[in-house]
C-alpha cells in the first residue's frame, strides 16, 4: 500500500499487454504495475484456441465501410511492424486472406467493393473461379460449375498467435522498464478513489496508485460501474465455438457479411498451432458469462444492468429482429451432438462444398466471449469495442477485432495516461512513427 504506481493496469491480455508494452516504450511512465488473475498472460479471449487468430485491416470485412476500414488499417499496420520485426513463425505466420462470394448478388457486391476499395487497399485483387482454382482449390472443388463465384483477395492476410504477442509485449516492456512489476494470481476484487488515489483492492492485498486502465475484457466494465462510469450500458456476452475440419484451406477464407447482421458470418481457416488443421467458426450463441467455460462467472454477470427491466426490454428490442433471433437460435444447436454436427456443416459447405460429416469436429473448450455492449439508452447493440473514459482511469471492453487493434488502442490510452499525470510526463511520438507507423 506504501507503493504508489502512476498507473495499474488490470488484465494481461493482449490489451494490457500492448499498454504496458507502449507505455515502458514511448513515454517516461515507469512505475506502472500489471495485475492479471490467471498464471501467465492471454489466457481468456487472447488464447489461440479461443478467437479467430486474424489481424483484421478492414479490407476484406465487408461489414466495415471505407472509413471504418481505414481507421481498422491504421491499427493494423502498427501490430503488423511489430510482428514483422520479429520474424517468429510460431507468432504469425503470413498467409492470402479473401471474402469468398457465391451467387450473383454477392459477386457483384464485391467487385463493386473493389472498385471501391483499391486505391486504398493496392493488395487487394479478385480472384475468378479459375485463379482460386490455383489459389484454394478445396473452395471450388466439387462445386456446381453453373454457381457464380468469385473472392476478393490479400496476400497480405496474418495468422497471429495473440498469447505469444502479449508475452512478447510483456519481454520486451521488461527489458526497457526495470520498474515494471507483474503480479501473476492476483484478481482485482474492488476499486474505490481515496482523495486523488485509486485502491485497487485484490484477493493478495491492496495496492495504490495515481492512474488505472482496466484491460479485462468483459470484467472492464464491471469495475467501470463500480465507479460510477458507463451505467447505461450492459453486456451481452456472445460465445464463439469453433469446428475442426482437418486439412483443407491454404489460407483465410471469411464470407460476404449478412446484410444487417451484426456478427461476422463463419469462415475457415489454418490453425496457427497447427497449419494442418482447418477451424471453422465462430459460432455465435448469447451465454450468461463472463468468460468462457468459467461457470462460476455467472454470479458477477448476474450483478451487470442485463438482468433489469432497461436490460430486459434492451435484449427483447433486439431479438425482436427475427433476422437476429433466427441466426442466434440456428447457432444455439450447432454446440449439440450429432445434430450440430449436421447443421453446421450445411453452413461450411459453401467455403468446402466437398466436406462430409465425419470431416468435423467440435472443438471442445475452444472458443471464447465477445463481451458486446448493449447501450441502454438506445437499446441497441455497439459493435465494435467501447472505452469508457473517467477521471484519471479507462475502461476497455473488446470483442472482435479488438486483438488487431491492440496496439493502436495502447497508444491511444498511453496518452490519455500521460495526459492525466500531468506536466511531468510525456510521450513519444515521433519514435512511435518511426517503429510502427
Ligand atoms: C470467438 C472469438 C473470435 C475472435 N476472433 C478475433 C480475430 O480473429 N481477430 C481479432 O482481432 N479479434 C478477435 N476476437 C477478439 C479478441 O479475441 C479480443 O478482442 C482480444 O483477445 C481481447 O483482449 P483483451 O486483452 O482485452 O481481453 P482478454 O484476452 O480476455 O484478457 C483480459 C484479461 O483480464 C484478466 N482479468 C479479468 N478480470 C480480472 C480481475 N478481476 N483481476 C485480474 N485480472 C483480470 C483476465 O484473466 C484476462 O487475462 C475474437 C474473440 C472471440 C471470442
Amino acid at each position: 500500500m506504501n507503493n504508489k504506481f502512476d498507473v495499474i493496469i488490470v488484465g494481461g491480455g493482449v490489451t494490457g499487454t500492448a499498454l504496458t508494452y507502449i507505455l515502458s516504450r514511448y513515454t517516461n511512465v515507469k512505475r506502472i504495475l500489471l495485475l492479471e488473475k490467471n498464471s501467465g498472460v492471454a489466457e481468456v479471449n487472447s488464447h489461440p484456441m479461443n478467437n479467430a487468430q486474424t489481424s483484421h485491416d478492414g479490407g476484406t470485412e465487408t461489414n466495415y465501410d471505407l472509413e471504418h476500414a481505414l481507421h481498422v488499417k491504421e491499427a493494423a499496420v502498427m501490430l503488423r511492424r511489430y510482428i514483422e520485426s520479429k520474424a517468429d513463425p510460431m507468432l504469425f505466420q503470413k498467409r492470402h486472406r479473401m471474402v469468398l462470394g457465391i451467387g450473383e448478388n454477392e459477386v457483384a457486391t464485391l467487385k463493386r467493393r473493389y472498385e471501391d476499395f483499391k486505391k486504398f487497399y493496392p493488395d487487394l485483387f479478385l480472384a475468378d473461379r479459375n485463379k482460386l482454382c490455383a489459389i484454394e482449390p478445396k473452395i471450388i472443388e466439387g462445386r456446381d460449375l453453373r454457381e457464380p463465384v468469385c473472392a476478393l483477395v490479400s496476400n497480405d492476410g496474418y495468422i497471429v498467435n495473440y498469447q505469444l504477442l502479449s508475452q512478447s509485449f510483456v519481454s520486451d516492456a521488461k527489458k526497457i522498464n526495470s520498474e515494471l512489476e507483474i503480479l501473476f494470481n492476483v484478481t482485482v476484487k474492488s476499486i474505490c478513489r481515496k482523495g486523488d488515489d485509486f485502491v485497487v483492492e485484490t484477493d493478495k492485498g491492496a495496492f495504490k496508485s495515481k492512474t488505472t486502465a482496466f484491460a479485462a475484457g468483459s470484467y472492464s466494465l464491471f469495475f467501470a460501474q463500480e465507479l460510477g462510469y458507463g451505467t447505461h450500458y450492459a453486456l451481452l456476452p456472445v460465445a464463439g465455438s469453433f469446428y475442426s475440419g482437418g486439412a483443407l484451406l491454404r489460407g483465410k477464407v471469411y464470407r460476404v457479411q449478412i446484410p444487417g447482421m451484426p456478427f461476422a458470418a463463419i469462415h475457415g481457416d489454418p490453425d496457427i498451432l497447427n497449419l494442418s488443421d482447418t477451424r471453422f467458426g465462430p459460432t455465435t450463441k448469447p451465454l450468461p458469462l463472463m468468460e468462457r467455460h468459467r461457470y462460476r462467472t455467472i454470479f458477477d454477470f448476474l450483478k451487470l444492468p442485463l438482468i433489469s427491466l432497461k436490460g430486459f426490454v434492451s435484449l427483447t428490442k433486439i431479438l425482436m429482429n427475427k433476422q437476429i433471433l433466427n441466426y442466434v437460435i440456428k447457432h444455439f444447436l450447432y454446440d449439440l451432438p450429432i445434430i450440430g454436427r449436421a447443421l453446421f456443416l450445411k453452413e461450411v459447405r459453401p467455403i468446402v462444398p466437398t466436406i462430409r460429416y465425419g470431416d468435423l469436429k467440435l472443438r471442445r473448450g475452444a472458443g471464447g466471449i465477445r463481451p458486446q455492449i448493449v447501450d441502454l439508452r438506445i437499446k441497441a447493440l455497439q459493435m465494435g469495442d467501447v472505452t469508457i473514459v473517467g477521471d484519471k482511469c479507462i475502461f476497455n471492453t473488446t470483442p472482435s477485432p479488438g486483438a488487431s487493434v491492440c496496439l493502436s488502442n495502447a497508444k491511444r490510452d498511453a496518452r490519455r495516461i500521460v495526459e492525466f499525470l500531468g506536466k511531468d510526463f510525456v510521450f513519444d511520438q515521433d519514435n512511435l512513427n518511426r517503429d510502427l507507423s
